[in-house]
């Protein structure tokens, strides 16, 4: 299998100890590209998914302030992402959104980050990484107002309703381990309907194991469990997700 892990968190602690046994195990496993999520531990460093971008060749980043951060934000943030935003090596901004569900930030400061995010998105050209938790109707209506279309709804675990307007919106739906879980029947509904050309897997490691790793800290290669399932829900072979979801990311990601 040749597979892409589109959101993964490389650069948290918990790989402090073994990271490049991490990155070896994925690459053993078929995982040929990663794609660093550059959120960190949120402004001022914006190059957490950058610094391993530029150590591993296969290793992708992105920059962007995570909701929990935004209020870290500062206009020097904002001045320091556009330089960044425009490096080879920066596939995306994000993860950008809003998550109302833990309320590290007031929404407020949420919102308005996540547009100034939009707008330097759209100013750099490049796509975007969604992180929506409890917040779904704000985030599609800032959307809608906001953002010409396209880019990734990551960690996506609405069901048919919710896919439809995204798939609406022009964004890939990326699955990752909550697919595998029991009473995720919408979401796997949701996986379902998506048409194969917007189709993506991540793991958002160290976060969201999937079964029957749920629970542990989760890393690249275990996204093959989420292929699997979503193989299954498809009636599609392994193999065959893994080639579509691998050339949706280079079309998205890559412009080939
Ligand atoms: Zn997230
Ligand atoms: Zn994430």
């Amino acid at each position: 299998m040749n597979l892409v892990d589109s959101h993964c968190h490389l650069d948290d602690r918990q790989f402090d100890a073994d990271r490049d046994e991490v990155i070896a195990r994925a690459r053993a496993a078929g995982v040929e590209r990663m794609m660093a999520i550059g959120t960190g531990g949120g402004p001022p460093d914006l190059e957490a998914g950058l610094r391993l971008a530029r150590r591993y060749s296969f290793i992708y980043a992105t920059v962007g302030v995570h909701p929990h951060d935004a209020v870290k934000a500062t206009p020097e943030t904002f001045a320091a992402m556009e330089t960044l935003a425009a490096d080879a090596q920066v596939l995306a901004i994000g993860e950008i959104g809003l998550d109302y569900h833990y309320d590290f930030s007031p929404r407020d400061v949420q919102r308005e980050v996540f547009v100034t995010q939009l707008r330097l998105a759209e100013r750099a050209g490049k796509p975007i990484v969604i992180h929506t938790r409890e917040a779904w109707d704000d985030t599609l209506s800032l959307l809608r107002e906001h953002w010409p279309g396209g880019g990734i709804m990551h960690c996506f675990s609405g069901g048919p309703a919710e896919a439809r307007q995204a798939l609406d919106l022009g964004f890939y739906l990326s699955f990752g381990g909550v697919l595998t879980f029991p009473k995720a029947e919408l979401l796997r509904e949701a996986a379902r309907l998506t048409p194969e050309d917007r189709l993506l897997v991540e793991t958002d490691a160290p976060y969201l194991a999937p079964v029957p790793r749920r629970g542990k800290r989760n890393e690249p290669a275990f996204v093959v469990e989420t292929v699997r399932r979503l193989a299954e829900v498809r009636g599609m072979a392994p193999e065959d997700i893994a080639d579509v979801t691998t050339r949706n990311f280079e079309r998205l990601m890559l412009n080939c």
